[in-house]
């Protein structure tokens, strides 16, 4: 049932039940077994009105067996949305209970593909998505079923292809992305929204949606930011330097990155955790990544720990592997 807005502001216990929650985790794992994560936070507004719109405070992240664990982590979500939390859940399963969200972590199989069409649709000719998340008013999360499971990568570029295609956001089509959970509320706005959720059950091919959305446009070669720039290969000397597009890379890494935040001198996100946070420091609030104004990306993490950390450190932790000059993988796949 949807409740109007009155009964949400008055903070009266909602008829919501963890049911739409277990019917839309089906519908994306399936008969798959690893590990479910969840988010929740706080509005920081809540306790700081100065705070920025949808910046969380008092973030929590939790590790749940699937499925054994699926209905107590689907009741754990909607009690903590009855505590003024958003409530978001991964959506992917993982291989290990690890702590945060790791793309490594992924199960290498997905079952489904996701976009967060942030008040894009999804266009007529494409198959129907299995299932539809209305996440405030206008805005939708769109998932389809697989009928067999593909390697988490293809996934991402088939999100990616359908995000860009539908003028989705392409920042929340990689791994490690969370979504909100049904039957929960959204206080991202002051009047809060129920999520709802509609489930049509189709399942398609990977083949079938790669088939009727539209490949990515062609881009030249990524030149590397900061320290490979250096590095660049000799036949790329004629290959005219290209911005680094940090929001394709938040992307392809997984980096939970939010709301999009005003900034003067270039674009700049607040991150939903901070990723140089030690156990027991974790939290949601002071920490940024952006680009300025010449496309050089940034990080920025305002807590004691954060001093000192900058991009060159926190780009490996989502992009392992990513300082490895480009000819030790020439010299590797010649041997
Ligand atoms: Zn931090």
């Amino acid at each position: 049932m949807i409740p109007d807005a009155e009964q949400a502001n008055t903070g009266e216990l909602l008829d919501n039940t963890p049911e739409d929650t277990l019917r839309l985790w089906e519908v994306l794992f399936g008969d798959q077994t690893g590990y479910l994560k969840t988010f929740t936070g706080e509005q920081a507004r809540f306790s700081n009105p100065s705070a920025r719109q949808n910046e969380l405070t008092r973030v929590a992240n939790r590790t749940w067996r699937y499925p054994e664990q699926a209905p107590p982590a689907a009741a754990y979500l909607i009690r903590q949305s009855n505590m003024r939390k958003d409530s978001y859940f991964g959506v992917h399963l993982y291989r290990s209970t690890g702590a945060g969200r790791l793309a490594a972590d992924a199960v290498d199989l997905v079952r489904a593909l996701w976009v967060d069409g942030d008040g894009a649709k999804v266009p007529a000719p494409w198959p129907l998505p299995s299932a539809v998340v209305h996440s405030s008013h206008g805005r939708e999360h769109f998932y389809w079923t697989l009928e067999q499971p593909i390697p988490a990568r293809e996934a991402v570029k088939l999100n990616k292809r359908m995000a860009v295609a539908m003028g989705a956001d392409r920042g929340k089509a990689g791994l490690s992305t969370v979504l909100r959970a049904p039957d929960t509320l959204n206080y991202k706005r002051d009047t809060p929204e129920l999520v709802t959720m509609e489930i049509t059950g189709g399942r398609y091919t990977a083949n079938e949606i790669d088939s009727v959305v539209p490949e990515l446009p062609v881009v030249l070669p990524r030149v590397c930011p900061g320290r490979l720039a250096t590095k660049r290969p000799p036949w790329a000397k004629h290959i005219k330097s290209r911005e680094f597009d940090l929001v394709e890379w938040m992307g392809i890494w997984g980096v939970p990155a939010g709301s999009e935040v005003m900034d003067s001198k270039g674009r700049k996100w607040r991150l939903l955790e901070c990723p140089i946070a030690p156990p027991g420091k974790e939290h949601s609030d002071g920490v940024y990544i952006g680009h300025h104004a010449s496309g050089a990306p940034w990080f920025q993490c305002y807590h004691d720990h954060g001093q000192g950390y900058t991009w060159q450190d926190v780009r490996p932790i989502f992009q392992p592997g990513c300082y490895i000059p480009w000819w030790v993988g020439v010299v590797s796949k010649s041997a």
